[in-house]
């Protein structure tokens, strides 16, 4: 197999801020692998939930270190790659993961939403992200977005730094301008927040409420989330009992195994590749949070298309559809998931259907 690394810019339209800070430009790296004329592709890229973060460059250096080990094998079975997918960080392992998925689907000359046997009309509406600001600034980018796609699911930002006054504003701003979006052109939108582990359990519980009178339909990760297990857990818990809206845990929830330890205390788990370290994870978390009564989110974070295009292949299972990082890039390298009115589908071509766009 041959393996080839390499390092690209992303540049937002529009910079995002969000309770941690703000994000223009990000590198990211993507992953080839050339195995029997098929070439599989897979990206990956740095992010910080707070308590964990990783750099793009660190990244570059793990997959470095193990591309001599990943030559010597074939991309077939998957699972001779395991001992070696195991001692990644998820973010290195999910280039790894989505490469070998998008030379499996090609080499079987089909996408991976129908091997899994899929269902594209199962797709439900993508949310476009709000990111913090001034209440104008925010208005401002709603519009844009509108002018880009009929967006009847908004996301908006909260956790800012300049207190819940502000978080209150923005949501009371928010609010009127999809009531009056509503008014002119009979379109009811629906509003979910993200406070991005911005608010402390004094600062959240009455906030639940509130944004509940306010018509918000759901809330992210109101709390930051810790290393501890167990102390993660309660602080989901604390929640729990006062939240009249659907509660979604997002950075506390990278794995099967935080799904199945906060499932008791969540209505919904925030699912990313790059926490999940990739589609095998992703889809294991998908098809369990179905089982247990979970609602799915599926994010992203700087990503391009190539990793859109893969969390695409599970939109199906998915209930609040949340891709929308490549929609603000002046600059993505990739094509792949088709945009329709509001709605993302995953390519119909095979693999992950994505392909470079440009040099
Ligand atoms: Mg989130």
């Amino acid at each position: 197999m041959r393996c080839r690394l390499s390092r690209f810019p992303l540049t937002k339209a529009v910079p995002l801020t969000i309770s941690r800070g703000t994000t223009g430009t990000v590198e990211h790296l993507v992953l080839e692998l050339e195995h029997d004329g098929c070439t599989g592709l897979g990206e990956t890229g740095g992010f910080d939930t707070g308590h964990r973060a990783y750099s793009s460059e660190a990244l570059a250096a793990e997959l470095e270190a193990i591309l001599p080990a990943l030559e010597g094998l074939e991309p077939e079975p998957f699972q001779a790659f395991e001992p070696l997918l195991q001692a990644l960080s998820p973010p290195a392992r999910c280039a790894v993961d989505l490469a070998l998925h998008d030379w499996w689907g090609q080499r079987l000359g089909q996408p991976l939403w129908r091997l899994w046997g899929l269902d594209q009309a199962a797709i439900s509406p993508t949310s476009v992200t709000l990111g913090l600001g001034s209440e104008a600034a925010v208005l401002e980018r709603l519009e844009r977005w509108w002018g880009q796609l009929p967006a009847r699911r908004i996301k908006l930002k909260l956790g800012s730094p300049e207190g819940l006054d502000h978080d209150r504003a923005l949501v009371g701003a928010v609010a009127q301008a999809l009531e009056r979006r509503h008014q002119t052109h009979g379109v009811a939108c629906e509003l979910q927040v993200d406070a991005n582990g911005g608010w402390s359990l004094e600062q959240a519980l009455p906030m639940l409420g509130w944004l509940d009178a306010q018509g918000v339909v759901l809330v992210e990760q109101p709390l930051a989330p810790l290393e501890d297990p167990e102390a993660d857990c309660a602080a989901f818990a604390a929640l729990e009992l006062d939240c009249p809206i659907a509660l979604v845990a997002d950075e506390s929830c990278w794995n099967l195994a935080d799904l199945v330890r906060l499932a008791p205390y969540v209505d919904g788990v925030n699912i990313k590749l790059l926490k999940s370290g990739g589609l095998a994870e992703a889809l294991l978390m998908a098809r369990a949070a179905q089982r247990l009564g979970l609602g799915v989110m599926l994010g992203c974070y700087s990503d391009s298309a190539l990793l859109n295009g893969a969390a695409a292949q599970l939109l199906p299972l998915v209930r609040w559809p949340d891709l929308d990082s490549h929609l603000n890039l002046v600059d993505d390298p990739f094509t792949g998931p088709v945009l329709e009115g509001d709605r993302l589908w995953p390519a119909a071509s095979p693999g992950l259907g994505v392909i470079r766009a440009r040099p």
